[in-house]
Parts: C-alpha cells; sequence; structure tokens
C-alpha cells in the first residue's frame, strides 16, 4: 500500500519546516523514502508509517537518491 497522498501534501521536513512553512516539501522516492527537497534529509517509510526523526534523516543524508535501498533497512541501535 503506497502512502496516502494527503498525508504526502501535509508532510513536511522537521528540519526545514522551521525555517519557513514552505520549505522542507518532501519527494516520494520509491515509494519508502521521502526526500526533502530543500535539506536532501532522506526519510525512511516502513509499514506505511513515514518516520520523520532529524536523527533518520541525517543517517541518510549523503546517500545519492539512486543508491537508497529499495526497502529501508531497520533503525541503527
Ligand atoms: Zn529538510
Amino acid at each position: 500500500m503506497a502512502i496516502d497522498q494527503k498525508l504526502l501534501e501535509i508532510l513536511r521536513c522537521p528540519v526545514c519546516v522551521r525555517e519557513s512553512d514552505d520549505a522542507g516539501l518532501l519527494t516520494l522516492v520509491k515509494d519508502v523514502w521521502l526526500v526533502c527537497q530543500t535539506c536532501e534529509r532522506k526519510y525512511p517509510i516502513r509499514d506505511d508509517i513515514p518516520v520523520m526523526l532529524v536523527e533518520e534523516g541525517d543517517r541518510w543524508r549523503a546517500t545519492a537518491v539512486d543508491a537508497l535501498p529499495d526497502t529501508p533497512p531497520e533503525p541503527a541501535v
């Protein structure tokens, strides 16, 4: 099941939305990643739930969109 389009429209990157309401728009990639258009942090969607944690976004920030795994790995512990 893909993420709900309405949810996607209201979600913003938690880092960038602090700067401006217009910042932090997200792009859905591979149905399981939300990529911030402003800072390029990448948030995984696990079990259809977007994990909008800055730590998660930071973890994938340097990873190219093309290099993101098709299934988000479990969080590091
Ligand atoms: Zn951002």
